[in-house]
């Protein structure tokens, strides 16, 4: 089996073991910082959704290929980059501050095209990690749909250490509780425990491409 077909039936094998629908989870492929010649094989297989920690090496990677994919910003997103943001990517997954949220919004109405959106919460209250706090966020939720920002979830990265399911289930109570359904979580040492806690994409880039160089 290639590697790409090994992880989709563990992310399947893993959506049945909780009771979901075995394509209740979407394989975002993290490509950051791989080399073409591991990223080819898996897009030829067939691999449609990929996700990128920065804007300018995701255009450098994507452009030429943009409309066969569908691609995520998953790494801090800098206020003076939203306007590149909003334009090439199909999802941002970590607005985490009113300023980025209000420069999104009059990106997103001057340019006429929205990213869907997920809000990163920061579960394990990390100061060196991006992410509004937990006991923020639901003010933070309603300040962007008060900015008519396309919500659509959560996305969050517990601390290294820890036991990930604690963060994976209190991100899943922020959503429930907020009306929001999208949950991305999991990474390629625990993508199978956030789909037991109910993660709708899980966000694989070791484990799929090899370590970064
Ligand atoms: C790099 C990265 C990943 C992928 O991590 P792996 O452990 O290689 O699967 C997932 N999410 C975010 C936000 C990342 O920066």
């Amino acid at each position: 089996m290639s590697v790409l077909a090994s992880i989709q039936s563990r992310i399947r094998a893993a959506a049945i073991a909780a009771g979901r629908p075995a394509d209740a989870v979407t394989l975002v492929a993290v490509s950051k910082l791989q080399p073409w010649d591991h990223i080819a094989p898996i897009l030829a297989a067939g691999q449609r959704v990929f996700g990128e920690n920065r804007v300018q090496e995701a255009m450098g990677r994507w452009r030429d290929r943009r409309d066969e994919i569908e691609l995520r910003l998953i790494g801090p997103l800098q206020s003076n980059k939203a306007r590149e943001a909003v334009s090439f990517f199909d999802v941002i997954e970590s607005l985490d501050r009113e300023k980025l949220a209000q420069v999104l919004a009059g990106e997103i109405q001057v340019q006429g095209r929205a990213p869907r959106l997920f809000v990163q919460v920061n579960t394990g209250e990390e100061p060196q990690k991006a992410g509004v706090i937990p006991g923020q966020a639901d003010a933070f939720i309603a300040r962007c749909r008060a900015l008519d920002l396309p919500m659509e979830g959560l996305m969050c990265i517990p601390p290294a250490e820890a036991d990930p399911a604690p963060h994976f289930r209190l991100l899943g109570q922020i959503a429930a509780r907020n009306g929001l359904d999208k949950l991305s979580m999991g990474m390629s040492d625990d993508f199978e425990t956030a789909i037991a806690c109910g993660a709708t994409s899980v966000r694989v880039g070791s484990a799929l491409f090899g370590a970064r160089t």
